[in-house]
Order: C-alpha cells, then structure tokens, then sequence
C-alpha cells in the first residue's frame, strides 16, 4: 500500500491551494491529491462545447469535477469579504480571514491573475447602495476580482502544470472509504489502498453526500438545515449596467413583505452565459462569463435565492431541493425557461410564445415551461416580490420577457464539527472548502485550505 505524509481528497481550488502551502514550506513533504475527476487538461463538457444539445449525463461531470474542481469553469468572481462565501469567520477572526484572501490573490496573480477590482465602495456604488436601501434593499459590501472563464481555465492549468512535478496527483481516482488504523489514516478507492499521516477533506458540494455518509460512519457530528432555491434570471445586459459597470456583482438582500423570507441576488454575470450544471445527478442552472468581449453575450444573469431554514422535525434540505430539482427535470425534460409576463399571466411559456420574446436565451437546451408547476407558492410568491422590488432600482427587471430559468439550487453541505483549526475530532484529520459546508466560495474555499496547510506546517515544526 502507498503510503503519503499527506492525501487531499478533491483536486478544487480548496484542495489546491493547501497542497500549494504545503509544498512551498516543505517539498520534501510526500503528498498526494486524489481527484474523481478528470485532469484540468483533459475537462471536456460535450454541452458547452456544442457537442451535444443536452446535457448527457457523463460519469465524471466536467463542469463540477477534475482538477480545478467545480470552479474550472466558473468565470472566477473572487469576493473580497467576510460578509458572504462562507462562514470560515466563525472559526477564524474575520481579520485572518481577509488576510488569507489576500495571499490567495498574491498567488493567482503570480499565475496569471489581473491585478484589477471592482469594489463598493467607490462614491457612485455608494450612491447605488443609498438607491437601494430607500427601496429596502441592502446591498452587501465587498470588493471582487473577476478573472473571465477563459483565464480561470489558463490560471489553473498554470497551477497545475507547476504542481504537478512536485506532488502526485492521481486523477479519475475517486475515493470511497476512510477508515483509521494506528492513527493513519486509510484510503479505499477502485484503484487501491493508500494510507497517510493527515488527511485533508476537500471534496466541494459535489463529494458532499458522500463525506456526510463517512463522517456518519466515524461519528463526527453533523448539523445542516438550510437551502437556498429560485431561479436564474437574464435579460438584457442594460438593464443592470448602471449598477454591474460599477460594482460587477450585486449581491442584494431583501426580506419579502408577505413571509418576511431572505430573497438575494447571487452570482451575477453581466454579459455572462447560463449554464446547466449536472449536481448530484440532477440538472440544475448557473451562470458564468467570459472577460474577452467577443465572447460576452447581450443579457445579463443573476440567481434569484429564497433561503430557507428548516425546522424539527425535518432535517434533510438537500433531499427537499433534490426533489424540487427533479420535479423540474421531469416537467421540462431539462431546465425549464419561462418569460415572467407568462408566469403572471399564470400561463405556460411554449416555444410559440418564447418566439416572440425579446430577450434571446443564452441557454439554448432550456425547454420553455411553467415553473408555477415546480416551485412551491412560498417560493414563487418570493420571487415575484424580489423581481417588483429590482425593477424599482432597475426598472425593467419585470418586463414580460424577463426570462426564468429553473430551477437553481445552493445546496448547503452538511457541517462536521470541527475545531478553530478545522481539524475533526480525530487529530490529523481536517475538512476544508464546500464540503465541509463551511464555504460558498472560490476565495474563502482557497483560504480555508491554505489556513489547514499552516496548521498542519506548525505541528509537524512542533514533533
Ligand atoms: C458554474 C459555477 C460557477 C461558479 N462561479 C463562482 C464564482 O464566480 N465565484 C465564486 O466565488 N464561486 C463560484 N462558484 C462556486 C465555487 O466554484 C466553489 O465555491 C469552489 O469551487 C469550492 O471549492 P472546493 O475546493 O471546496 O470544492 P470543488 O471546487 O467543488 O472541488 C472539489 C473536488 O473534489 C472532487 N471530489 C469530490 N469527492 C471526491 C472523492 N470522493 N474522491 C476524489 N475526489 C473527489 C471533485 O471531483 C472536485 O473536483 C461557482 C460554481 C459553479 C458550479
């Protein structure tokens, strides 16, 4: 059995930046990290490459694993913040946190990165922000990096090609067991056994269900009760650009009249692309796009979330919003597209009536529909208030051909217990990233891998 000082199970950019620390302070150290997925140079998704209308299911999804993680293809929005992305500030001074924020973006620059920001706090975005908040609308502060998708894949790529000579990676290795014995730690996969001295969990939403059932088995305590759930928006990019031209990315919040519920915008794409994305074997929607302009697109995209916390006795949202997904899935045989004048109307968009829409779908595989069949009433009368609410700072936001795409769902990974160093209760043993549900984001995943790297650089100084 090959044996590791220490194996990182998931190759996303979590996985990739504690391999990175590691590596820099001690290359002598034996690591290895095991990727389900594919090798960055060889992710191929036969539906953005127009290799196929649908989406067709792939063993490995390229969109969500190999290395890179699920963030290779994103357009690489790196948040500046505390305020959203994660919760690592619950464990780590949020001071610490922005400082491994920053360090992370000393290493994407040195890969490649721009050295460009957008923030909030420019006299015109704190107008916006005056704007918004007379129409109780709050929009939260931060300053963000956006790299393009096209130069996220050429940065990882580049992180790869420099890591790659000095730890092994071992692609399409997906692991399915872990178990302890005389405190190392053992790793089961089709391909062998491994062992190491630490083992670092870093396996995105996409590994998620998979490190709950393990840490079940290991009886780490767990705790999880939330989801978030709506629709992506698109419509035409200059509806949003007063606000997208200054900030790029609006991350408003909103507490709806009729249920006092959270609604957000999240992951905005100004001139962006909607995606659909393959998540634990359902379709769902996202929304990415490009830095070079003659890959941009006319429309504008946005998530509209409503979050939701669920109480006793139930305790299985990622279930809950499986099913939702599913649902949509059945009806519309894939995404389902609709105009928001038709979902008003309380009628069905068919591809009579998406012809004469204005706005062009930049998803071509969505089938149009009625997403009054899918979401519950809760979640729709939400999303409608949401939508009267944005028109009223950026007006157009509920025209008729307004479209919706659904259905779009954040599934919050189940939580281990973990210590403010982020080890479980076995030592040596840590969970970083979405996995381990305590991030939501490409900038506070990264920082929670290279926070573990420290540790682990300090107690291996301490023997
Ligand atoms: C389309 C899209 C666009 C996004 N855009 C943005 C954005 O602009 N800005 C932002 O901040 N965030 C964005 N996100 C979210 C962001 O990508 C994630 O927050 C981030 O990638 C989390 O990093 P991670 O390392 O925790 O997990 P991941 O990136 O998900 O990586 C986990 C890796 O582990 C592997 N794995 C899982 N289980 C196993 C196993 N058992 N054995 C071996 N390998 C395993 C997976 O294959 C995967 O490669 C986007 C996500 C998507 C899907």
């Amino acid at each position: 059995m090959k044996h590791y000082d220490i194996g990182i199970i998931g190759g996303g950019i979590s996985g990739i930046m504690c391999a990175y620390e590691l590596i820099k302070h001690k290359p002598d150290l034996e690591i290895c990290i095991f990727e389900k997925g594919n090798s960055i140079l060889n992710r191929r998704c036969p539906l953005t490459e127009n290799r196929s209308e649908k989406c067709v299911k792939c063993s490995t999804c390229a969109i969500m694993e190999g290395f890179g993680g699920c963030g290779s293809f994103s357009d690489g929005k790196y948040n500046f913040t505390t305020e959203f992305g994660g919760w690592l500030n619950e464990y780590i001074s949020s001071e610490k946190v922005m400082e491994l924020i920053e360090y992370m973006d000393e290493i994407l620059i040195k890969f490649g990165a721009t050295t460009k920001r957008f923030s909030t706090h420019t006299p015109k975005a704190r107008e916006l922000r005056k704007i918004a908040l007379q129409n109780d609308l709050h929009l939260l502060q931060a300053e963000v990096k956006h790299l393009g998708t096209e130069n996220n894949l050429k940065i990882m790529t580049n992180i790869y090609n420099y890591l790659k000579d000095k730890l092994n990676i071992k692609h399409h290795t997906e692991i399915t067991d872990i178990s302890q014995e005389n405190s190392k730690f053992l790793l089961t996969s089709e391909n062998g056994q491994y062992s190491c001295n630490y083992l670092i969990s870093a396996v995105g939403r996409v590994g998620s269900e998979w490190f709950t059932h393990q840490c079940k088995k290991l009886k780490i305590n767990l705790t999880n009760n939330q989801i978030d759930l709506g629709v992506r928006v698109e419509l035409p990019y200059e509806i949003f650009s007063h606000i997208t031209d200054e900030v790029y990315e609006a991350k408003l919040h909103y507490h709806t009249k009729k249920y006092n519920d959270l609604v957000k915008t999240f992951c905005m794409n100004p001139r962006g692309h909607v995606v659909t994305e393959n998540t634990i074997g359902v379709l769902t929607v996202n929304g990415h796009s490009y830095s070079d302009e003659n890959l941009k697109s006319e429309n504008t995209n946005f998530a509209l979330l409503v979050s939701n916390k669920f109480t006793s006795p139930f305790n299985e949202p990622l279930k809950y919003g499986r099913y939702i997904a599913t649902l949509s899935n059945m009806l519309g045989d894939g995404v389902i597209l609709q105009r928001f004048g038709d979902l008003i109307k309380g009628r069905r968009t068919n591809e009579k009536r998406m012809k004469k829409s204005f706005t062009n779908p930049t998803l071509k595989s969505a089938n149009a529909g009625d997403l009054g069949l899918v979401l519950p009433k809760r979640y729709l009368d939400n999303i409608i208030e949401m939508i009267y609410s944005l028109d009223n700072i950026a007006r157009g936001t509920a025209n008729y051909d307004t479209l919706l795409y659904g259905v779009e769902v954040k599934f919050y990974s189940a939580r281990p217990e973990l210590d403010n160093r982020l080890e479980t209760r076995y030592p040596n043993f840590y969970a970083i990233g979405d996995g381990a549900g305590i991030t939501r984001s490409l900038s506070q995943a990264a920082a929670s891998g290279i926070y573990v790297a420290r540790n682990i650089l300090d107690r291996i100084d301490d023997q």
